[in-house]
């Protein structure tokens, strides 16, 4: 069933309106009324993917991807409110106020036979921009279950696999030949974990088996891509399931080496229940509507191998607390960067917040007082409270954090053993800086 197959391939099961759950109530407005333009234009229209397979499962989809045999110049013709996006393989965006419809021409099958340099030496597609029909379309689509097509023509959903067998029995099951699939892009392997985390779908056997044996293919994905697929694993609500499966297949360490590094060196297994609690936080937020960052996702992930990587500095090279702090971060953010981007406006304020670990022990004196109002006092102080459930920071300290903020300015400077300020008499201004003619 993969790309180099040359047997015919079967057509596709017909699923009459009557033999399926999903209904146009279910398809935002936008989406069918691209879906409609389309079929009024004369072309095929499908919605496809993640819309299919959410609204079969009774879930409300992210967002809506449609596939069509229009070409990308057509859609755009069709649509004042489109852009073509892609160099490699161009589709279009159909923009809506705040939503997309992300709009995808059939691609053809890759004529492997006949050109031998759409495949890297490991098997990675390379080139991946002909163009097809639905019967081809399918074959380049990862799972089952993301390979359904919702026809807006007569409301059929078509399903070339085992797709809708596939929603019934919650399986995840790669087309074609696990490996070869793999090989085409590595990434699939991290899909696979994360929509196993999303939909809780159990991993077909023969699609699970090559996961930890490939693992390492991940190393030759470039970096920012990895960076994307690290927040739709992590930052979607199912990131402490995602976490386990990545450990479970062993490919936290093509992610996070250094925090896979970290809960493989600790004993104790508090590395793991600082990184299990921070994201059962997020999936928390992210069920309640609440904004998440990657600054706080980082924050967790790498806090144990830069504290430890701290910590060395300052027993082998003797650098002062701070000091050993600032270099074990640059270290180590640095060298994640070969794994996944890590942009500065994440990696920035994470510095703040981890350097503020050490600069929250101390509750005397005004620099102390002055944490309060530092931008990031929230974040650090979240983190700090963090740590404390996880027993790897002093509850009394987080406590008293948490009744400081509380209280009068008075008691404020109290708590700090800050002696009130004097209030100082206002400056008399000194003659000469007033410009003459002006009052002072
Ligand atoms: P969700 O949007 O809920 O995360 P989705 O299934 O819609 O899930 P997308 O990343 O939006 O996933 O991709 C849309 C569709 O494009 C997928 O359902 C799949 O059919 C196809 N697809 C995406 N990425 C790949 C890939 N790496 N290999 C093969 N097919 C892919
Ligand atoms: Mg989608």
């Amino acid at each position: 069933m993969n790309d180099t197959d040359s047997k015919p391939r079967p057509g596709p099961k017909i699923i009459p309106r009557s033999g399926h759950t999903i209904s146009r109530a279910g398809i935002s407005r936008s989406a069918l009324k691209v879906l409609y333009r389309l079929d009024k234009g004369g072309y095929q229209a499908f919605l496809v993917g993640g819309g299919v397979r959410d609204l079969l499962l009774g879930r409300e989809p992210k967002d809506f991807d449609v596939a069509t045999n229009a070409r990308p110049e057509e859609v755009r013709q069709l649509f004042g409110n489109s852009r073509l996006i892609g160099r490699r393989f161009k589709l279009a965006h159909v923009r809506f106020g705040r939503e997309i419809v992300e709009v995808v021409t059939f691609r053809g099958a890759a004529d492997v036979e006949h050109d031998d340099r759409q495949h890297a030496d490991s098997g990675r597609i390379l080139r991946d921009n002909v163009f097809g029909a639905i019967e081809e379309d399918v074959w380049r689509r990862d799972f089952t279950v993301n390979a359904l097509y919702y026809n807006i023509a007569d409301f059929t959903i078509w399903d070339f696999t085992t797709g809708i067998e596939d929603v019934a029995s919650r399986t995840l099951r790669l087309i074609g030949d696990p490996e070869t699939r793999y090989r085409e892009d590595p990434v699939r392997m991290l899909r696979a974990i994360r929509f196993a985390a999303k939909l809780g779908f159990e991993i077909a056997q023969e699609s699970a088996e090559p996961i930890e044996r490939l693992g390492a293919l991940l190393r030759d994905v470039p970096p920012a891509r990895l960076f994307d697929e690290t927040l739709k694993l992590f930052q979607a609500g199912h990131a402490v399931r995602g976490l386990e499966l990545l450990l479970q297949y062993n490919l936290l360490q093509y992610l996070f080496p250094y925090t896979a590094g970290s809960i493989a060196q600790d004993s104790s297994g508090g590395v793991l229940q600082l990184i299990r609690e921070g994201l059962k936080n997020t999936d928390r937020r992210v069920t309640t509507d609440q904004s998440v960052t990657p600054m706080f996702l980082y924050a967790v992930m790498l806090w144990y191998p830069i504290r430890d990587a701290a910590k060395q500095l300052e027993m082998r090279d003797g650098l002062r607390e701070t000091e050993a702090m600032l270099i074990a971060n640059d270290t180590i953010v640095s060298g994640q960067q070969h794994y996944t981007a890590f942009p500065k406006r994440f990696s920035m304020p994470m510095k703040d917040i981890l350097v503020m670990q050490q600069r929250l022990t101390n509750r005397r004196g005004a620099r102390a007082q002055r944490l309060l109002e530092h931008k990031r006092f929230r974040a650090a102080y979240d983190f700090l409270l963090l740590r404390a459930a996880c027993g790897e920071a002093d509850q009394q300290l987080a406590d008293w954090w948490t009744e400081v903020q509380g209280l009068a300015p008075d008691e404020q400077h109290k708590a700090f053993d800050v002696k009130r300020p004097r209030r100082r008499k206002p400056r008399r201004p000194r003659r000469r800086d007033s410009p003459p003619g002006e009052p002072p």
